[in-house]
């Protein structure tokens, strides 16, 4: 199973999106790399994913566990750190997740200014000390960002370059607090929408001419359910593969809603890895939605938490999902002849190779 590590609360940056994150205490670790190795020892294939605030900004504790515990290593960073990193712990990396918005001048505008730059600086750097791993650009889009033009962006940057893309929107503004505050919303969903279809045209033409399936996150995991007539569960795997170490080692089934009491459930002191699966879970109106099966749910946070949306805040929010989903599918036998033709693999959809912390549905 997947265990976000809280490293930290701390962050070197203050994002218009998160300001910094959950204030909660305590905000450093409380227990020991001990009773943490006890805990995942009971896991035969674990996969430890540095998380925060900004896990760089602990390296020693990052490094003392890497020493220490055997398991599958992915990191979601800031970027601005990863000069810090030993080429020795890089190459023990699977998986380097770098948020980053897009381009320069979007990137600036939500992290601050001169983070596009030292970010693209780190990569580059990173690759130069042979990190071989997957680097994967994590993209937080918020209300107005150009779509089709920040995701290009990042897939067509070359020496540095990521190899795949992932996005979440920024659901803020689907909350209660935002209904009155944020104009607009359904003329930004609509241009999403519209960038999400221009998206996965390019993408399905890219293959037609160069037999490459480009590492677009999204599109990939739900075209190989699509392709295998596969069934998929809560696609973050919140609450199934996939948990959260708080600092005092309570256990949360989602890294983003560690303050909220449905989330929490279990620590590492009282739990079995094996007894936390199905312990939270979504519900209505998921559960009897008509694509399901597909979508998996997208957030349990967001499921368990609806009275805290804006008015209409779910079907909103559905709408991104079910658009994606639809073109998508449109997609499917234009792909199908393409590996048919054997132009393209099937396995080329196989992505990612273990829950690596990217949620597939934005
Ligand atoms: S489309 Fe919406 S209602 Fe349907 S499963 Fe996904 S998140 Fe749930
Ligand atoms: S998609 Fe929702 S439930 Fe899953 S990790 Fe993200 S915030 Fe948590």
């Amino acid at each position: 199973m997947q265990y976000h590590i809280i490293l930290t609360k701390e962050c070197n940056l203050k994002c218009e999106y998160c300001q910094g994150g959950s204030d909660s205490l305590p905000r450093e670790i409380r227990y020991s790399i001990d009773d943490l190795k006890k805990f995942i020892s009971l896991d035969e294939t674990p996969i430890l994913e540095f998380y925060g605030g900004e896990p760089l900004l602990r390296i020693e504790t990052l490094e003392h566990i890497m020493d220490s515990i055997p398991a599958r290593f992915v990191i979601q960073t800031n970027g601005l750190l990863l000069n810090e990193l030993k080429s020795h712990y890089l190459k023990k990396f699977h998986s380097i997740l770098v948020s980053i918005d897009g381009k320069r001048d979007v990137t600036d505008q939500a992290r601050g200014n001169g983070v596009y730059d030292r970010i693209m600086d780190n990569i580059k750097l990173i690759r130069q000390k042979e990190f071989a791993g997957d680097l994967v650009a994590r993209m937080t889009v918020v209300q107005g960002t150009d779509i089709y033009e920040n995701v290009m962006h990042l897939l067509t940057l070359k020496e540095p370059g990521f190899d795949h893309v992932h996005w979440q929107l920024d659901f803020e503004m689907f909350w209660e607090a935002w209904e009155h505050t944020v104009p607009g919303l359904s003329k930004c969903l609509d241009s999403y929408n519209s960038g999400i279809s221009s998206l996965i045209i390019w993408w399905v033409l890219e293959m037609q001419q160069t037999g490459k399936v480009s590492g677009i996150v999204p599109f990939t995991g739900v075209m190989n359910s699509l392709l295998n007539d596969t069934d998929s569960n809560l696609r973050c795997g919140s609450g199934i593969d996939f948990y959260t170490i708080m600092p005092d080692g309570r256990i949360s089934a989602c890294p983003v809603s560690i303050d909220f009491d449905f989330s929490v459930i279990g620590s590492i002191y009282d739990d079995l890895p094996s007894s936390l699966p199905g312990k939270a879970k979504v519900g209505e109106p998921c559960t009897s939605c008509d694509i399901f099966k597909t979508c998996g749910g997208r957030c349990l946070f967001v499921n368990r938490s609806q009275q805290l949306l804006r008015e209409n805040g779910y079907p909103i929010i559905c709408s991104t999902v079910r658009h994606l989903v639809k073109e998508l599918k449109e997609a499917v036998p234009q792909i199908q002849t393409l590996i048919n033709a054997g132009v393209i693999k099937k396995s080329d959809f196989d992505y990612p190779e273990f829950n690596n912390g990217c949620e597939i549905i934005p």
